[in-house]
């Protein structure tokens, strides 16, 4: 009933020129996919990759968006900006924006709200580190990061969630498909608790964390796991084409 969604999380990786090359060569491999298909770029890459993506099943996304229409806040990108691009979907909250740039549940709750007033399709991303996960705190973070990440957001089924463990970012330490299912479904029960519980069924929920081609099918056939953000394997077409056909 909830349509997977995959997501490339390009990071700080492709110039323009890369970016476009990388889109052509992946579109002819995921023109069949079942799922959502989203490549989230950097800010400068959006352009190109609108044009590359015209008439295609590929999805743009950007990888974060500012709570204010306009103004004094350099280096920031609003919403309206990139509507008129084309983007459609936006990271929000990843960890890296969290640990290296002074994200708080705060602010990702406030660029959510923008983007979702403005018509933007965020993947909110929450996850605890291993240090909390070792101290048994994984659950109390994630209700933290969703209960306040999410404040006051009429309709919940507009958001995708993603749930990535720190840990397993960029580490190859990826969570057992068992340990991510089981979080998911405790992220879910919090949804249903704290927002509606007919509507958390409907939220999609990504597994993010050294997903990949070898891994992808396992994690997939979960059934709380609704798709995944790929971070490294997204930057290789082949590869990301394979965890779209798991
Ligand atoms: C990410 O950054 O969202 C991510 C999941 O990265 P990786 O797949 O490289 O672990």
């Amino acid at each position: 009933m909830r349509k997977p969604i995959i997501a490339g999380n390009w990071k700080m990786n492709k110039t323009a020129a890369e970016a476009k090359e990388l889109v052509n060569e992946l579109k002819p491999l995921v023109k069949d996919a079942e799922c959502d298909v989203v490549v989230c770029v950097p800010f400068t890459d959006i352009y190109a990759v609108a044009e590359a993506v015209k008439g295609s099943n590929i999805r743009l996304g950007a990888q974060n968006v500012h709570f204010a229409d306009h103004g004094a806040f350099t280096g920031e990108i609003s919403a309206d900006m990139l509507l008129e691009a084309g983007v459609e979907y936006v990271i929000i909250g990843h960890s890296e924006r969290r640990q290296y740039f002074g994200e708080t549940d705060e602010t990702v709750n406030k660029r959510t709200l923008t983007a979702l007033a403005k018509g933007l399709k965020p993947i909110v991303c929450v996850g605890e580190s291993l240090e909390e996960r070792e101290t048994g705190k994984t659950e109390a973070v994630l209700k933290a990061q969703i209960v306040n990440g999410l404040k006051d957001v009429e309709d919940i089924t507009k958001v995708v969630v993603a749930y990535e463990p720190i840990w397993a970012i960029g580490t190859g330490k990826t969570a057992t498909a068992e340990q991510a299912n089981e979080t998911i479904a405790f992220i879910r029960k919090t949804i249903a608790e704290n927002f509606c519980p007919k509507c958390a069924e409907k939220v999609r929920i990504q597994y993010g964390g050294s997903m990949n081609a070898k891994n992808a099918h396992e994690l997939m056939s979960m059934p709380e796991i609704d798709g995944g953000l790929i971070g490294g394997a997204s930057l290789k077409a082949e590869d990301f084409s394979i965890v779209v056909k798991m």
